[in-house]
């Protein structure tokens, strides 16, 4: 898939002028639920990556229903409303869903037009067809009637606990093998990832074990490439549930790094789940930390532990396994109390 990734930018600035201080953000998304590009409505630059890593958490389950009523044919525009967000979607053609994220106090009426007329336009930079980026200034007339008209139907989305998704994250030294074990773990269930605009590869990944008696649901944020900024980092680690600690067997200073990152990861996101994980054990002659090191420091850190390869495969299942038991013990089991 190519889109005019430039001309969706300059229409989501145009949106962003049209909709105005409410504004909190605008994701385009696919129907996987991976943000494809994103706006804030904040006066900086760059992508505030501390609120898309905040709403997407939210935006995903929606998401899963709107692909679900799309394939019946029923879903249009829709909202959601939690505390803090006022949420829109509109269907923008067969690929992308184009949500809107507004302040808890905005009204949503005057936002309708300019969301509709900028989901048509998404619609048609994803055809590959000719569109321009602008939004004109919608003053209520004959013109919004008919766009109103156009949204046939408009639905109030509810979300069920069980249909959350967990943000996962991965911390540890570069090049101990986090993106190897992300990918051998999901490559099955999952054709592409895509980097967003915000440095991160974002992938979906529901986990079936039929033993735990309850699905998981992952978003899995895999910083691209070994970024050294620590604002970067830190936004990349915050509203995480769940993470993963790796560490390579064949790099001693790796292993003793861990300590640092449990440290910052518990600073960005205190609520998290953990585990810790000793990657690349098919490299047998070239070992350097031993398995009674790993057991010891799970257990100094309170963790569990378990030891990898990203290239043979061995434990991968087991070890996100693990940590989706742990997603289950503490969100689903204690729901239900
Ligand atoms: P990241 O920087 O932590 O994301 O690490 P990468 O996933 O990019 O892996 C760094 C290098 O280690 C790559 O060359 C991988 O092929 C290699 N690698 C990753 N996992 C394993 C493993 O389990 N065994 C071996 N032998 N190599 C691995
Ligand atoms: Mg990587």
């Amino acid at each position: 898939m190519s889109i005019d990734t430039k001309k969706l930018q300059a229409l989501l600035q145009w949106y962003k002028q049209s909709v105005g201080e409410n504004l909190v953000a605008t994701l385009v998304v696919n129907r996987e639920g991976l943000v494809i590009d994103a706006l804030t409505g904040s006066e900086e630059e760059s992508v505030d990556e501390e609120i898309i890593g905040g709403v997407s958490a939210l935006v995903e389950p929606v998401l899963t229903r709107i692909t679900k009523e799309f394939s019946s044919g029923s879903f249009g525009t829709g909202t959601f409303d939690t505390e803090e967000y006022r949420f829109i979607f509109c269907e923008a053609g067969p690929e992308a869903v184009f949500v809107t994220i507004l302040k808890a106090i905005a009204g949503v009426d005057p936002v309708f037009p300019y969301a509709y007329l900028a989901a048509e336009k998404i619609a048609r930079i994803f055809d590959g067809r000719t569109v321009s980026p602008v939004i004109p200034k919608l003053i209520a007339n004959d013109n919004v009637k008919s766009i109103e008209r156009k949204i046939e139907k408009l639905q109030k989305l509810k979300v069920k606990s069980e249909e959350y998704a967990f943000k996962l994250i991965l911390g540890g030294d570069g090049a101990v093998g986090k993106t190897s074990l992300v990918h051998r773990f999901v490559e099955n269930s999952f054709a592409k990832d895509y980097k967003s605009t915000i440095g991160t590869s974002i992938m979906k990944k529901e986990c079936n074990f039929k033993e735990l008696g309850s699905n998981v649901r992952f978003i899995i944020w895999d910083l691209a490439g070994q970024s050294q900024f620590k604002r970067v980092r830190k936004s990349y680690l915050a509203n995480a549930e769940a993470g993963i600690l790796v560490y390579d067997v064949t790099n001693h200073q790796s292993y003793d790094n861990i300590g640092n990152w449990h440290d910052e990861i518990i600073n960005a996101s205190p609520n998290i789940s953990l585990i810790l994980v000793g990657n690349k054990i098919d490299l047998k002659d070239e070992r350097d930390v031993k398995l009674q090191e790993g057991n010891k420091l799970a257990e100094k850190l309170g963790l569990s532990y378990i030891e990898t390869s990203a290239k043979t495969g061995e434990n991968i299942n087991d070890a996100f396994k693990m940590l989706a038991l742990l997603m289950i013990k503490k969100y689903v089991i204690t729901e239900e109390v």
